[in-house]
């Protein structure tokens, strides 16, 4: 789950992580009062979408107007705001549709000395979360691991015991800080750290992380996000939740129950298992064909569930055929073939379907789509399914 830059500010600032003043505002008026509310000469009026490069970001059919303004006086705020509210962003992150943005940041303006990269994943293979910085800030970290990974440094820490100080220290040598800054060091990498394990976050990043001309250490941008698996541990975070930001399908699956990621392809793929999804993707892929979506309809699937999948798939106009792969282990074929039937009569199939049923009750669930009214390519097996399902959608 991801959330907005204001909100990740605002549980920075609780977990003692600093970051500058700054109103959150949705009209331009809200934008003008937020710049003389905050008192300082500039401001800056950031767009917020889920998605970064928005400095460098534009709007579509205005390409001067970058996701991150700087305002000068409350007018200036009022129509950096008004440039940006209820259009939609262009960035690196947001493919070529861009997102709306429903809400601006207007926060105090910065004195920027230095721009340093900090983020915190965790690292599987260690099995411990990973801090990481560079002096490249402000830059996409994807680039500089690409091209110059020699300037990431990394120090893995103990989530139960935090980023001890000599690992600090080792940092601020990488980045070439001494003095006041190493000091506020010792307090910012350590925060964000705490901050990581404490809030359950996947990932939490700031880019850039600044330090001013005083010597402090700054976060002038805020990624968060939250581990799913660990949401049901904070209540709270459904409040930080924009619905909006989220993809509609991707949230009609969460509902019921059903593991769905949307993808570019025009092969819908409807799966139990996400080892067999996985597999099926791969596979489909091999063929020549690309996925339109993961979806994992779980073991014990039951009829409404298949048909509010078929829904979700067939929803996205993308989709040019729909590939079934069920091994029936704990779901019965007999289930999900019930469950097509069924699907077939409130959802109707104008795309081409190819069906592979393998596994338990598998001769009465073929059975039982032979003698119905589904139109169904049957497959044999896997690499028939994907052979099929490609030259049916012509691909
Ligand atoms: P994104 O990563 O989505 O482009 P950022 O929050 O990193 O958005 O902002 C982009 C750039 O804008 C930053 O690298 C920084 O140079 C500038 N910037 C952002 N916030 C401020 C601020 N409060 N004061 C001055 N400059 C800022
Ligand atoms: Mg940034």
């Amino acid at each position: 789950m991801k959330i907005h830059e204001y909100q990740g500010k605002e549980l920075f600032r609780q977990a003692g992580v600093p970051v500058l003043d700054g109103v959150v505002a949705t009209t331009p008026d809200e934008a003008a009062a937020a710049y003389d509310k905050l008192g300082g000469a500039i401001a800056v009026v950031k767009a917020q979408i889920h998605a970064g490069g928005r400095g460098k970001g534009t709007i579509i059919d205005d390409p001067k107007q970058h996701g991150v303004v700087l305002a000068k006086s409350a007018d200036e705020a009022r129509a950096a705001a008004a440039g940006l509210l209820g259009k939609k962003l262009v960035t690196i992150q947001t493919g070529p549709a861009g997102q709306t943005v429903n809400k601006v940041f207007v926060e105090a303006g910065c004195d920027i000395a230095r721009e340093l990269y900090l983020g915190i994943v965790l690292d599987r293979a260690a099995a411990k979360p990973v801090l990481m910085v560079s002096t490249e800030g402000g830059m996409e970290i994807e680039t500089v691991a690409e091209n110059t990974p020699e300037l990431i440094h990394k120090e893995h820490f103990d989530p139960a015991v935090g980023l001890e100080a000599y690992q600090v220290r080792k940092l601020c040598k990488k980045l070439g800080i001494s003095g006041a800054a190493a000091k506020a060091a010792a307090k910012f990498m350590p925060a964000m750290c705490r901050f990581y394990v404490d809030s359950d976050c996947e990932l939490a990043e700031v880019n850039p992380l600044v330090i001013t001309g005083d010597d402090q250490m700054i976060a002038l941008d805020a990624k968060i996000t939250f581990d799913n698996n660990a949401l049901f541990r904070h209540p709270d975070y459904s409040d930080l939740r924009d619905l909006a930001e989220e993809e509609e399908s991707e949230l009609r699956a969460g509902n019921a129950g059903l593991s769905y990621v949307k993808l570019e392809g025009n092969i819908g793929c409807l799966v139990n298992g996400a080892g067999l999804a996985m597999s099926t993707m791969d596979i489909i892929k091999y063929h020549g064909g690309q996925p339109a979506n993961f979806l994992d309809v779980g073991g014990s699937a039951n009829s409404e569930q298949v048909t509010e999948a078929f829904r979700i798939l067939l929803s996205d106009p993308n989709v040019k055929g729909v590939l079934v792969n069920i091994f029936g282990g704990i779901a019965r074929c007999t289930t999900i073939a019930g469950a097509l039937i069924e699907a077939s009569k409130t959802v109707g199939f104008d795309v081409p379907l190819v069906v592979r049923l393998e596994g338990t009750e598998v001769e009465e669930g073929r059975k039982m789509l032979a003698e119905s009214d589904v139109d169904v390519i049957n497959a044999t097996d896997i690499t028939d399914a994907a052979k099929k399902i490609v030259a049916a959608t012509g691909v």
